[in-house]
């Protein structure tokens, strides 16, 4: 079972059967795809992995949303927990989703006035959610695959989880366009007469619910890419 072979062990990218013996020019004698195509050299990095600087960051995002797929087959596989590129996707998304809260979040005179200090607070609380669900989705993903006899290591699952997290910040910005328009729509049902009492708080907890529903799907769609093309990934 490839869920409990080592993580240095050498296994077919495609099918998981363990190469060690296999010459490297033959191919998997269990599913025939070419060894080489397995070998640890073939992911040279993913864009965000292989270009520096901001331009780099932003290059990393495109091609990470336009192509996970293609991305994924090339990320390389890290040790390491909470990666600094992961914390800084992290703290852009939680800046976003800040300003998408600020703005559908009118007072009753219709004015988006905050303080400095809420937002602050509420900043630090959309970084901290965003880290512990990324932390559970890394303990979910080792579990999904064990389940189906995967080699998702904790390296595997904080890598692709890395690469995923730029799925927060377009999720957190799709948030920024759409939510605070549908913010007063959301809260219609408070308007209603009685409709405080029955469920008190409904339109705003309906806005955040889509502030965050949104960054989620993001996120989870580019992991679900990501842990398919990683699943049996070689590490340098
Ligand atoms: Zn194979």
């Amino acid at each position: 079972m490839a869920s409990q072979v080592s993580d240095r062990e050498l296994l077919c990218e495609s099918c998981g059967y363990v190469l060690a013996g296999s010459a490297s020019d033959g191919p998997c004698a269990e599913c025939g795809v070419s060894v080489r195509q397995s070998l640890a050299s073939c992911r040279d990095g993913a864009t965000w992995q292989r270009e520096k600087g901001v331009l780099g960051h932003v290059r990393g995002l495109i091609a990470a949303v336009l192509r996970p797929g293609y991305e994924s087959r090339r990320l390389i596989i890290r040790d390491g927990a909470m990666p600094s590129r992961l914390v800084a996707n992290i703290v852009i998304a939680a800046a976003l989703l800040t300003g998408a809260f600020a703005l559908a979040q009118p007072t009753t005179a219709g004015t988006f006035s905050r303080s400095g200090a809420e937002l602050a607070g509420i900043f630090a609380s959309f970084i901290a959610l965003l880290m512990v669900m990324t932390w559970i989705e890394t303990r979910g993903v080792r579990l999904f695959g064990r389940q189906r006899a995967w080699r998702i290591t904790p390296a595997v699952a904080w890598s692709v989880c890395t690469q995923a997290s730029f799925g927060w910040i377009v999720g957190a910005a799709v948030a920024m366009v759409v939510v605070p328009p549908l913010a007063p729509l959301l809260g219609v049902v408070q308007d209603l007469p009685g409709a405080d009492v029955l469920v008190p708080g409904r339109g705003p907890r309906n806005a955040l619910a889509l502030l965050i529903l949104l960054p989620v799907l993001g996120f989870e769609l580019l992991v679900y890419v990501g842990i398919r093309r990683c699943r049996f990934a070689n590490r340098p």
